[in-house]
This record gives C-alpha cells, sequence and structure tokens, in this order.
C-alpha cells in the first residue's frame, strides 16, 4: 500500500453536486436513507447547471401524451418510449415540489400546452446560482452531508461486480477517500468539453461516462450530441461538409449516456445514474428546457430508488477496505516524478481531434481521419504520468474525454443518415428504417466496443416529417404533433 486511504461509508451515495445529484440527494434523504454527495465542485454552484438559461419543460395537466409526442418527434423517434412516459408524468409534481423547496418558476405564457417554465429571479442575479441554492440548501436541512473538492477517479465493486462505493481525490490534501455504500449515484453531467468549442464549464469532461463504463454499465446514442450552430448556415455546412464549420459553433450537451431504466438503475447492481450523464432518453435532439426536467425527474427516482434499494451494502469492512486500497494502488502506479508529455497537451490534440473530425457535420473520411488519430495517440494517454495524488483528478478528465470522443466517433460512423441535431454531410437526409436503431457501447477486455440494437418499440415510418436542425427545438404544434 503506497498511500492511505481515508475510508469512509454511508447508505446511498451520490457522485455529482449539480441539479440530477441534488435532486438525487434530496429524494433518498426523504425516503430516510443516509445520504453522502460527493462533488469535484461545489455543491450546488458547479456543472453546467450552474449557467442555465433557466428554462425547464412545464406539462399542463392533461396533456402528458401531447409532451410525449413532442419529445419523441424532435429526438426522430430515437428517444426510448418508456423513459419519455415516466418524463411527462412526472415533470409536473417534480416541478411543483421544486417550487415548495422555495423555487419561484413562472410558466412563459398562459396555455393548455406543454410549454417551458422560466426560474424565477431578480435581476441581475443567475438562475443557475439561485435554482443550485435552493437545492443545496434543502439538501443540507435533509442531513445530506456534502463535501466538495473530491473528484471521483474509480468505482469500486466486490467480487460479484456489485458497486459497493467509490475512490475519490480529495485535491486540496492530495490523498485518496473510498466511500463504502449500498448504492451508488453517478450524476457527473455531460462531457462537450470534450470538444475544442464549447458553452461547458471547465471539469464538464464526462467522468462519469467512464466511471460507469469501467464498472460494467453500457452506454447509449453516443453519437447523438446537440451542437449549437446558426440555422441560417445549416444547409451549406450540410451541403459542404466538416471542412467548412470551421470556427462556428459550440458543442452544447450529450444527449448519449450511461444506459438507465425508468428508476435510474444501471445493468450494474447498485450502479444507478440521472442527469445529462444519462443517455437514452431524448434521442436525436432535443426540445428547449427538457435537459433541465430530465435531470430533476431522473434525479429525484433514482434517489428514491437508491433509498428502497439494499443500503447496508454486500461486502465486509475489511473487504471494502482492501478493494479500496488495491483501486488506489492501482492509482499510485501513474504517479512519477518527472513527466513527459504535459496533459494539457494531449487534452488538446483529444479536443482539437473532436471538434474537427467529429464535430457538428461529419463525414466518412474525417471521422476515419479522427478515429486514427484517436487510435495513434491511445498508448500516450494509458501512459499519462502525473506528480502527485491530487493531479489525478485531472488524468481522469482526459482519460474520460478521450473515451468520450472514441465512443461517439465509433458510433457516429455506424449512423450513416442525418437525423436531428445528428449531422453526415455524405448522409444529408433521415433513413427511417436503417436509422431506427441505437448504438451500445460497452468496456469488453479493457476495450470499447460499439454494437447496433433494435429500437425498443417499432418507429413510425410514415409520421411527421424527422426534425433537422442546429441547437434546441422549440415545440411546433402546426407542423408536429398536436
Ligand atoms: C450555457 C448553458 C445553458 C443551458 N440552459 C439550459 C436551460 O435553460 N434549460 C435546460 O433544460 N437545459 C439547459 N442546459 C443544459 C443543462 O444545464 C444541463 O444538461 C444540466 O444542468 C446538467 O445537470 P447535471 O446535474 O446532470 O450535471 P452538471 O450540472 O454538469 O453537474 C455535474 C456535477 O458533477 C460534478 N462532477 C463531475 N465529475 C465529477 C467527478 N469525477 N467526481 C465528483 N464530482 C464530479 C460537478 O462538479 C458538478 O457538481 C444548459 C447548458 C448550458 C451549458
Amino acid at each position: 500500500m503506497d498511500r492511505p486511504v481515508r475510508i469512509e461509508r454511508t447508505e446511498v451515495l451520490v457522485i455529482g453536486g449539480a441539479l440530477a445529484g441534488l435532486a438525487a440527494a434530496n429524494a433518498a434523504a426523504d425516503a430516510g436513507a443516509g445520504v453522502m454527495l460527493m462533488s469535484k465542485g461545489k455543491p450546488g454552484h458547479s456543472g453546467s447547471t450552474l449557467y442555465i438559461g433557466g428554462y425547464i419543460t412545464w406539462c399542463p395537466p392533461g396533456q402528458e401524451q401531447l409532451l410525449c409526442d413532442q419529445i419523441r418527434w424532435t429526438g426522430g423517434y430515437l428517444g426510448d418510449p418508456s423513459l419519455v412516459s415516466v418524463l411527462a408524468e412526472n415533470i409536473n409534481e417534480a416541478n411543483q415540489r421544486l417550487v415548495g423547496w422555495g423555487l419561484a418558476m413562472n410558466a412563459l405564457a398562459p396555455t393548455d400546452k406543454p410549454t417551458v417554465a422560466e426560474v424565477d429571479c431578480p435581476p441581475r442575479q443567475p438562475k443557475g446560482y439561485l435554482l443550485g441554492k435552493v437545492m443545496a440548501e434543502r439538501a443540507a436541512q435533509q442531513g445530506v452531508d456534502m463535501r466538495a473538492g473530491l473528484s471521483v477517479v474509480a468505482l469500486l465493486a466486490g467480487e460479484d461486480g456489485e458497486v459497493c462505493g467509490a475512490l475519490a481525490v480529495d485535491n486540496e490534501a492530495s490523498e485518496f477517500v473510498a466511500v463504502q455504500a449500498g448504492q451508488t449515484i453517478v450524476a457527473t453531467g455531460g462531457g462537450a468539453r470534450a470538444f475544442a468549442r464549447c458553452d461547458n464549464p471547465r471539469g464538464t469532461t464526462g467522468d462519469g461516462f467512464l466511471l460507469a463504463l469501467e464498472a460494467g454499465a453500457s452506454l447509449v446514442d453516443m453519437e447523438l450530441i446537440n451542437f449549437n450552430y446558426e440555422y441560417s448556415d445549416m444547409e451549406a455546412a450540410l451541403e459542404r461538409g466538416p471542412s467548412v464549420v470551421g470556427e462556428r459553433g459550440t458543442a452544447h450537451y450529450f444527449l448519449g449516456g450511461i444506459k438507465i431504466d425508468e428508476y435510474g438503475r444501471t445493468r450494474v447492481p447498485g450502479l444507478l445514474a440521472a442527469g445529462e450523464v444519462t443517455g437514452g432518453l431524448l434521442g436525436a435532439a432535443r426540445l428547449g428546457g427538457s435537459a433541465l426536467a430530465e435531470c430533476l425527474v431522473f434525479g429525484l427516482r433514482a434517489g428514491e430508488a437508491a433509498a428502497l434499494g439494499s443500503v447496508d451494502g454486500t461486502v465486509e469492512a475489511d473487504v471494502f477496505q482492501t478493494i479500496a486500497e488495491t483501486a488506489a494502488d492501482s492509482q499510485c502506479a501513474k504517479l512519477a516524478a518527472g513527466v513527459g508529455e504535459t496533459l494539457s497537451d494531449v487534452s488538446n490534440r483529444i479536443r482539437q481531434t473532436a471538434w474537427v473530425c467529429g464535430g457538428v457535420v461529419k463525414d466518412e473520411a474525417y471521422l476515419r481521419r479522427g478515429l486514427d488519430a484517436l487510435y495513434e495517440l491511445s498508448e500516450t494517454v494509458d501512459s499519462l504520468q502525473v506528480a502527485q495524488v491530487s493531479d489525478l483528478s485531472q488524468l481522469h478528465e482526459i482519460r474520460s474525454i478521450y473515451f468520450a470522443v472514441l465512443a461517439s466517433m465509433e458510433a457516429a460512423c455506424l449512423r450513416r443518415e442525418t437525423r436531428g441535431n445528428f449531422w453526415r454531410s455524405d448522409f444529408p437526409s433521415p433513413d427511417r428504417e436503417a436509422g431506427a436503431y441505437r448504438s451500445i457501447v460497452f468496456w469488453n477486455d479493457g476495450r470499447l466496443r460499439v454494437v447496433q440494437r433494435p429500437l425498443p418499440a417499432e418507429m413510425p415510418l410514415n409520421d411527421y416529417p424527422i426534425r433537422i436542425g442546429p441547437g434546441c427545438f422549440g415545440y411546433d404544434f402546426s407542423n408536429g404533433p398536436r
């Protein structure tokens, strides 16, 4: 054992301190569980949540089916119908819960149709700041033990593969902390920082994708990423291909992510997930406001499900200690005094490759070129070393963006069509039949694999025109389901 590991215990462990994580922590605490929340940023004031426009899906009672139809139509019918129904049926109550905790929200206009509400806050006060403050204060009142400055670098599992906690790096003390938990919820946000151009804050590096993959969970729809791009430039971009995009547009939101069921459970026992780190709900594009709705509804459900699961843990304390120390030892193998290639050089190379070859508009040649460049970098990424324990957090971020980009570009090669925010200049139209599948990414023998799986329900073949466009879509009751 190279370095000491501080061991702590809780019933439910939440990783991530923004909307999805705080929703989960509040719900688990309300259901009577002991909850610890670890976040590399400040709970309530970190992640993309801090920068929101403040719009969240709002559904008048009785309009749930219409909301489902709009979400599925907008996502090119790739969104999982059962997850979409859960969102539509629960968003009303979830919003009311938020209002009950002290957050004022206004529906934008009186309407009997689904729409967005806006967080109502004093002028010049950031909406994300207020939202996070309300959620974090409520969690503190409910007794959630919130820890800032802890970056999780690995999930811990027993011999049977069941997740039993996580290993984190305490960034200030530069030491390891391992938390044993009955249930662990990953709510670490998306990975748009994997692209050289993006509107997400630092730290949005898709850490949870890699944590979950390495623990045996699968990812879904990783090729589906929401890019902001001027609508007026869209047609030219689609005609001329990746080389015209250059300096315009930004990566905004990961539609794909960890595959979950209706309660936020992954296929790995003891491991749940919520928020932007998850995928499969929205499909190839999203309605404005639906990202926050997803965090809130599925965060609350994952928290409740975790509290109702087995919270006592399945491994003995001494066994857990061995698991944690072994994981810390393998992290310590990445420590060395003199370090060759600097982390930021590698990070820049990955992010540039992602933007140029796997950004707003893709085609086969650029994707292949990007994948070749990534596979060439593979040994470098594997052998990266850092000087001290606290740097391991940055190392995990670089590995995370590397695998997020690799997964997204491998999956993008398979999708030979254009749909929603997924644009291929060599296949500029939707292919209703060949495109009706979802991509699944999993870890096998230390390698990432991507396969295509049929959709859970038949995709309608003669329905509304499939939406293609940049950024988030608005509700459209004239041309779409009404
Ligand atoms: C500029 C901008 C405006 C937006 N506006 C809207 C809007 O108006 N409406 C809407 O619906 N959506 C909006 N979105 C999208 C929405 O904000 C995000 O999808 C949502 O906030 C994600 O919340 P989250 O809790 O899943 O993750 P995040 O808010 O990204 O939080 C992730 C949390 O996990 C922590 N974390 C990450 N990695 C680790 C790790 N390894 N260990 C420990 N902790 C970790 C972070 O510190 C943070 O606390 C916007 C996004 C952006 C960038």
